[in-house]
């Protein structure tokens, strides 16, 4: 038995190819997965009874659970899932503005430990499949009533570049209007700074967006708090990111979380708009979010204005975010951690 979402809409052609059937069913099934929220074969009513029967003995829809939901008070829902293996992961929807934003996990667990980020806390555990990535998708799109879920981000658990395939592959799926037909615009890759995949990413003539989580602008602080860094460290960080922008003719999001002591004092924002200098991007800029365990506290209104003041007269674009769902733990690796033992 294999997820039916692993299969694109030419693999699932050719597996009804395969069985003698007409290959137009595929776009048949792919509406009632991804458009109409279908769980069964069996409500497919517009397919043949032997198509169902040969689809429900070799394939399943899902193969994850919810084992547990919460709504915030700003109407932000996050479900904790578990996978076959007993695994857990996360994802959270963002209502806002006449938009809904579904964020999703890409690794069960992650191994790049920032030391401001709940989800590396307990180490890495896999990769998510493409089926598992669409999954939490289809959860969270039933979730707020089939409501239409307008933007995509891969900020929940995990680093999405270094689950590059099955990422991409979901990507698309999530774009094409066979599946959640959700525009290329509308969804965003973050990554903590994987030069390979930022430069795999420049080459797939995909039109969505790269976040790129800074959150330092230069090596010591960087390394202090990502220990990627010492990977990939900013220097060949920002060539990459130049080089992307060259090539795709589109901005980069540059993610910038203020942690009180550590890279929020006016030097580090002088420092940022330097690496920054001629490049089409934007700032966003997060008071970090306090987290048991982990010893860090955002700065005053004071050191986060002059920050962003500071960005501004520098001709930076930027814009203040605040956390949302705080009430219901809803950033990275947050609610996992309630439930995962160290
Ligand atoms: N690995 C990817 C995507 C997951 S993190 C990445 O690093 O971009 C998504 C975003 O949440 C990142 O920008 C991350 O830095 C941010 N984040 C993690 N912990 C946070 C915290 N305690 N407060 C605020 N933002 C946090």
């Amino acid at each position: 038995m294999r997820d039916i979402k692993e299969l694109d809409f030419k693999e699932l052609e050719s597996v009804l190819k395969s069985w003698g059937m007409p290959a137009f069913h595929a776009r048949q099934v792919f509406r009632w997965i991804y458009q109409k929220g279908a769980d069964d074969f069996g409500c497919m009513t517009n397919l043949a009874l032997t198509l169902r029967k040969k689809l429900q003995d070799d394939f399943y829809i899902l193969g994850i659970s919810v084992i547990k939901a919460l709504c915030s008070k700003d109407g932000t829902e996050k479900f904790l899932f578990e996978l076959k293996d007993k695994n857990l992961i996360e994802a959270v929807s963002i209502p806002a503005e006449g938009r809904i934003t579904a964020c999703l996990s890409s690794q069960a667990g992650c191994k790049f430990s920032c030391r401001f980020c709940a989800s590396g806390m307990f180490g890495f555990k896999r990769n998510l499949t493409c089926a598992e990535i669409l999954e939490e998708l289809h959860y969270l799109k039933a979730g707020s009533q089939n409501k239409r879920i307008t933007h995509v981000v891969f900020m929940g658990t995990g680093e999405p570049l270094d689950n590059y395939d099955n990422v991409l592959k979901a990507v698309r799926m999530i774009n094409s209007k066979d599946g959640f037909n959700i525009a290329s615009r509308r969804i965003t890759i973050s990554t903590n700074g994987v030069i390979p995949g930022i430069k795999r990413l420049a080459q797939e003539g995909l039109q969505i967006e790269l976040s790129v989580s800074l959150h330092a602008a230069d090596d010591k602080t960087r390394f202090r708090i990502m220990p990627i860094n010492r990977i990939y460290p900013l220097k060949e960080l920002m060539r990459a990111c130049r080089a992307y922008v060259r090539k795709t003719n589109r901005q980069i999001t540059f993610e910038y979380i203020l942690i009180k002591g550590i890279n929020s004092d006016l030097p580090n924002a002088q420092k940022l708009s330097t690496i920054l200098k001629g490049l089409n991007c934007k700032v966003n800029l997060i008071p970090c979010n306090p987290i048991e365990g982990l010893n860090i506290v955002p700065p005053g209104e004071d050191e986060t204005r002059s920050f962003k003041g500071h960005l501004i007269r520098s001709g930076v674009h930027v814009t203040l975010r605040r956390s949302r769902g705080q009430d219901i733990e809803a950033a990275c690796g947050q609610l996992r951690s309630r439930y995962v033992k160290k």
